[in-house]
Order: C-alpha cells, then sequence, then structure tokens
C-alpha cells in the first residue's frame, strides 16, 4: 500500500508510480476515500528495488507491505506444521531443555562429563558445550578443536544430543562432519549472512537443528526472522530462534532481557522459541524468573547455562551458570507452567 504525502497522487505522479510498478509486474489500485486516498500494489510487491524506488520518490510518505518479508518463515507458510524433533521431544508440544556449562574446559574433561550427567538427571534433552568461543577480548581462552571429542564423549555416555556454537566454515565442517545435531548460531554471528548461507547449504539433506540467536543490537523482530530465512530457503527449515538478551543492558542485568518478544514472534513465525534466559541476565540468581517468566510468554524452550560446580568453570559459568539442583527446579516449575498455560481452562484471546 503506497501512501502519498499529500491527500493524493497527482496525475503526473501517479503515472510514474504506475510506470515503476509495472516494471516489476505490478499494477495500481487506487482507493480513494473521503479526505485521502491510497494505492494498493497488485501483485508480487516484495521487491526491495521496486519499494526503495517508490519510497525515494520526493512526494511519497511510505510503503505499508503486506506480504511478509521471509515467505518460508511465515506463520501462514506451508512450513507452519513443521514438526522439529530433537532429543526425544517433539518441539512445540513438549516443553525443550537445552543446558550444559559455558565452555567445556580441554584441561578438566571430567568436570564436563560430570555436569553432563548431572544435566540429564535434572531432566534436560539436549546438552550443549561451547567448543569454540566468540570471546570480546582476544587474549581470554578461543575454545580448541580438542573439545569436540570431549562433547561427544558426553553425548555417547548420557545419550544426550549436543548443540555447539560454530563461527565458520571450518568449525561448521568439523561439527557436522563429528555428527554434532544442532549447530548454534551465536548473537555476533546472527546477522553474519554469508555464514548462514553457509550453514543452510551444510545442513540440507540432513536432520541437523539450527539454534539461531536474535542478534544483540535490538534489531527489529522481522530482521531476527529474516536471518532464519536465509538458512531455510536451502531446504532444511529445521530452525529455532533464541532470544538472547540485548544491548544496551538493563542495568543490574548482563543485558536487556526480552523473552517478552515471544508472542510477538509468534505472531508472525511458527519457528520454536527457545529462550536463553543465562545470557539476558547474566547472573545465576536471576536465571530461574527469567526461564519462568519466558514459559509464561509462551517459549517453547529454554537454553540455561548449568555447571555442576560453577565456580570452577570457565567462560561464563562461574557468574551464570546454575547448579543441577537449580536446573532441577527450573525443569519441573517450567514443566508446570507449561501444562497450566496450555490446559484447556486457559483462555486465550
Ligand atoms: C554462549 O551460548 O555461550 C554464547 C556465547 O552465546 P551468545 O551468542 O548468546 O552470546
Ligand atoms: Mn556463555
Amino acid at each position: 500500500m503506497i501512501i502519498p504525502k499529500g491527500t493524493s497522487l497527482t496525475p503526473e505522479q501517479l503515472e510514474e508510480v504506475v510506470r515503476i510498478v509495472e516494471e516489476f509486474g505490478c499494477r495500481i489500485q487506487p482507493i480513494i476515500g473521503a479526505t485521502r486516498s491510497v494505492y494498493a500494489i497488485v501483485g508480487d510487491e516484495r521487491s526491495e528495488t521496486m519499494q526503495a524506488r517508490i519510497e525515494g520518490l520526493p512526494y511519497i510518505d511510505r510503503i505499508d507491505t503486506l506480504q511478509s518479508p521471509y515467505k518460508l518463515m511465515d506463520v501462514r507458510s506451508d512450513l507452519a506444521n513443521h514438526v522439529i524433533r530433537i532429543g526425544g521431544v517433539e518441539v512445540r508440544k513438549e516443553l525443550l531443555v537445552i543446558a550444559r556449562p559455558c565452555t567445556v574446559d580441554p584441561k578438566n574433561p571430567s568436570l564436563f562429563i560430570e555436569s553432563a550427567h548431572a544435566i540429564k538427571e535434572a531432566g534436560a534433552n539436549v546438552l550443549r558445550g561451547g567448543v569454540w568461543k566468540p570471546r570480546t577480548n582476544p587474549y581470554s581462552f578461543q575454545g580448541d578443536d580438542k573439545s569436540l571429542e570431549i562433547l561427544l564423549e558426553a553425548s555417547r555416555q548420557t545419550g544426550l544430543p549436543v548443540n555447539t556454537e560454530v563461527m565458520d566454515e571450518e568449525q561448521l565442517r568439523l561439527a557436522l562432519d563429528a555428527g554434532v545435531p544442532m549447530i548454534q548460531i551465536g548473537t555476533r554471528n546472527a546477522l553474519n549472512y554469508s555464514l548462514l548461507r553457509q550453514v543452510g547449504a551444510a545442513i540440507h539433506g540432513r536432520d541437523t537443528v539450527v539454534l539461531l540467536k536474535r542478534g544483540r543490537h535490538m534489531g527489529p523482530i522481522d530482521e531476527f526472522i529474516c536471518a532464519a530465512e536465509y538458512i531455510v530457503h536451502f531446504g532444511n527449515p529445521n530452525v529455532m530462534l533464541c532470544p538472547r538478551g540485548t544491548t544496551p543492558g538493563l542495568e543490574g542485568y548482563r543485558n536487556h532481557p526480552d523473552e517478552s518478544i515471544t508472542p510477538l514472534l509468534k505472531e508472525r513465525t511458527w519457528a520454536p522459541v527457545i529462550v536463553d534466559p543465562s545470557h539476558a541476565v547474566g547472573k545465576s540468581t536471576y536465571v530461574e524468573a527469567c526461564s519462568l517468566a519466558a514459559i509464561v510468554y509462551g517459549a517453547d524452550g529454554l537454553c540455561i547455562e548449568a555447571h555442576i560446580d560453577p565456580s570452577r568453570g570457565i567462560g561464563d559459568d562461574p557468574k551464570q551458570a546454575v547448579t543441577p539442583r537449580t536446573l532441577d527446579r527450573i525443569i519441573r516449575r517450567a514443566r508446570q507452567l507449561w501444562a497450566l498455560r496450555d490446559s484447556p481452562d486457559s483462555e486465550r484471546g
């Protein structure tokens, strides 16, 4: 829908607009109002070049488009009933809990393996482990290829599928070749379109699931969904969206917790929403409240940092990892809230 700055377009202006849209296979249907007129674009209105050319005209205020820019991720797309299965869970039908220490410590494999067993005991469905770490400080521990073997050993011992973050094509290849079933794209690469395309191409024809974190700079909701579209349009629709807090942070928290965007995401896309409360609040004592809030907002799952002894962990663990005991309580309460949320008594509308 084209909205002019004035009350209507002059015949010359209308002619110019018609000429532009016809180049893109569309036509214009004027809607003449009592005080203002608007102009509907009939046809596929998604061409960004067409939109930019019209919005660039000095007498045009803006264009409001009805068609979504993400045709596969759209809640009305044919993929809306797509079911992602991982860790024995049918995502969106049952709560999915992904948990793990932030970083696999290659010098201390038993800490990771013991944490993995305790995390399974607590009721998590997927085990995460940071093999390669995106660190702000170039002198901080950056991860280690050797940690991949520790992660896989933890998976063999616990029977839990694993997830790890990749930041480039080489790490992606190593993870996929090793049989890692869930790939994480972290907040720093959430808008790295070449990497998103490489991930989409690499997982095509496999069952691999991608956990896509939200870019940390508070981008619009559609930017987040479009990033997922980059992956899905290669053919594998197993993508889950993970709000994890944005910057600038809320004073006292590491980031600005954004579990509240869940209903907005759910209105626009069918993709499961898995909230990461740990990076959102950044402190273990706040993780439970943020997790439970996420469930109330309608999240399909949680991605929580947990460690058997947080003070001995590396990366974010000493600050934000919860103990297996807290994880167990969070999972039990989250399931109770889930049941309450989805009970026939709960009124929607
Ligand atoms: C992580 O999960 O440890 C991590 C680095 O996540 P994010 O990309 O959300 O910062
Ligand atoms: Mn972390």
